[in-house]
Formats: C-alpha cells, sequence, structure tokens
C-alpha cells in the first residue's frame, strides 16, 4: 500500500464536491484577490488562486496596485470590497510592501469576507470553537488527515512552527479532534525528543530537511508544509522525504502534498461566504 498522502487527489475530490455545490447555487460565488507589488512568487500564487475559481465556476477579481500605493489607499480598496455586496470574499495576498502595515490592512477587511481567516475576529472564533472561516492550510491538513482515515482522537500530534497562518491555527483545529497537541519552535530544546513522541508530526518550517528519519517514531504519520526552493530550482519541503517514508506510516509530499488543499480551502471558505448572504 502506497504510503504517500496525495494531496492532488483530495483536492481534485473536494474541488469537485465544490463545483457541484456551485452548479445548485444559484448565484456564483465571488473572491476578491488585491495584490500589490510584482513579486514572482506572490503573482503566481494570485494566477494560481484565479484559475481555481473559474475551474469550479466561480466569479474571480483580480485587483493588482503597484508597489508604491500608500496604505491609505489600499485600505480605500477594501472599503470598496467589503461595501460591495457582489464580493463575498476578500483575500490580500501576503507579503505586502514593507511601508504597509499588514495587521492594519488584515484588519480592515469585513469579517464576514475573510476568507483567508486572519482577521483577529476569525482567530476568535476558531480559539472558542465557533464556526468561522478556518486558516486554509491548516484546515487542509485536517482534510487529508481525515481523507486518509488518519486516527486523531486521542493522538498525540507535534506541530513544528507556531505561524498565525499555520501552526497557530493547527493547535486548535486539531484540539477540536480530540488529539493531544504539543507545540515546537524554534526555541524548543532538542526538537527530536520531543517529535519522536508523535503520532502525528507536523512541519511548518521553512528549513529544507529539518526533519529527519532519526526525529520521527517507527510508524508516525508526516505532514510537511513547508515549500522551499533550492538554490538548483527544485522545490522540497521540510522532511528529509525518502529516510523519513521509510519510517513514517504516512507521508505527504512536497509538491503535491499540503500545497493544492490551501487553495482548495480557500474555494471552501468562499462558497460558505456566497451562502450565508445568498
Ligand atoms: P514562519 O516563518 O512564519 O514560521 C516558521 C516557524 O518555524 C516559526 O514559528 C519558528 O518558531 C519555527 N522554527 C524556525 N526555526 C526552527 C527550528 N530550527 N526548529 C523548530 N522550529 C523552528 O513560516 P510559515 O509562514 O508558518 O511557513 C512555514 C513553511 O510552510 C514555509 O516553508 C512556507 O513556505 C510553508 N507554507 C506552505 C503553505 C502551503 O500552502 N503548503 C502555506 C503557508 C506556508
Amino acid at each position: 500500500m502506497s504510503k504517500i498522502m496525495d494531496g492532488k487527489l483530495v483536492s481534485q475530490k473536494v474541488r469537485n464536491e465544490i463545483k457541484d455545490e456551485v452548479s445548485r447555487l444559484g448565484i456564483k460565488p465571488h473572491l476578491a484577490v488585491v495584490i500589490v507589488g510584482t513579486d514572482a512568487a506572490s503573482q503566481t500564487y494570485v494566477n494560481n488562486k484565479h484559475k481555481a475559481c473559474h475551474d469550479v465556476g466561480f466569479q474571480s477579481t483580480k485587483i493588482e496596485l503597484p508597489a508604491q500605493t500608500t496604505e491609505e489607499e489600499l485600505l480605500q480598496v477594501i472599503d470598496k470590497l467589503n461595501a460591495d455586496k457582489g464580493v463575498h470574499g476578500i483575500l490580500v495576498q501576503l507579503p505586502l510592501p514593507k511601508h504597509i502595515k499588514e495587521s492594519v490592512v488584515l484588519e480592515a477587511i469585513d469579517q464576514e469576507k475573510d476568507v483567508d481567516g486572519f482577521h483577529p475576529y476569525q482567530v476568535g472564533l476558531l480559539a472558542t470553537g465557533l464556526d468561522g472561516f478556518k486558516p486554509c492550510t491548516a484546515a487542509g491538513v485536517i482534510e487529508i488527515l481525515k481523507h486518509y482515515e488518519v486516527p486523531m482522537e486521542g493522538s498525540h500530534a507535534v506541530i513544528v512552527g507556531r505561524s498565525h497562518i499555520v501552526g497557530k491555527p493547527l493547535i486548535q483545529l486539531l484540539l477540536d479532534e480530540n488529539a493531544t497537541v504539543t507545540v515546537a519552535h524554534s526555541r524548543t530544546k532538542d526538537l527530536a525528543s520531543v517529535t519522536k513522541l508523535a503520532d502525528i508530526v507536523i512541519v511548518a518550517v521553512g528549513i529544507p530537511g529539518i526533519l529527519t528519519a532519526d526525529m520521527v517514531k517507527e510508524g508516525a504519520v508526516v505532514v510537511d508544509v513547508g515549500i522551499n526552493r533550492l538554490d538548483t530550482g527544485k522545490l522540497v519541503g521540510d522532511v528529509d522525504f525518502e529516510p523519513v517514508m521509510e519510517k513514517a506510516s504516512l507521508i505527504t509530499p512536497v509538491p503535491g502534498g499540503v500545497g493544492p488543499m490551501t487553495i482548495t480551502m480557500l474555494l471552501a471558505n468562499t462558497l460558505k461566504s456566497a451562502k450565508k448572504v445568498k
């Protein structure tokens, strides 16, 4: 049996379900994506989101602003999108140019349209177990684990990385699944002694190969959130893939693991928003 948890396959399954639901909905969910500047990686991410929207029958608007756009100008654009009843989801592509404060911009997005789930209000809903928009990458990890019927209840899940966008929301989502959760980070002493305890280890650090085989328990489930571009141009995760796969019972590859799920969960959140206002 293959040990690979195929994020492309899970993603396609969820996208097909979304497409079916859209065809019955009577309105087109509409996602507006704002991008400031010409960062090549951000452009690629935004284009991928745009294409994914069209593939499932959503309307998608891309608003491209020059790098010198001021914070005030960006806030005006967001205000307009907030007021537009035909827009169900707003996403501001990060990172923003240095002169614009990210937190100010994210907090300006109407919470009802915050399909990235980064607004403090959404974070509060998640923390208190109330229904809201779950941050897409973290939600994508849970979706993959569920698809492969990985038992989470009672399992010991170790998350490596404590960012607002991946590690922290995963704490809550795994607790919601009744896992016992440990979080490791850059100040953790003896990372291996922590990861070795994990039934499920999720790595979201951004350092190629930081999780090596000696850090993983035999039979553990390994989820690699990392996306790192090597000097050779090759895309790799945070897991030393081949040796870790030998010991793991299930593992996500990079590319083709968590990556495709992030946009899929963004589509799911936008559909959820459109259904609320319908
Ligand atoms: P971040 O830089 O915000 O956070 C990295 C985390 O790793 C921090 O919490 C830090 O404490 C921890 N860390 C750093 N060095 C460490 C060490 N030596 N030992 C243990 N922990 C350490 O990064 P992020 O935004 O959470 O992204 C992490 C990785 O996931 C990146 O490679 C990023 O590209 C990738 N990512 C992928 C997706 C996706 O769609 N698959 C989405 C978001 C991020």
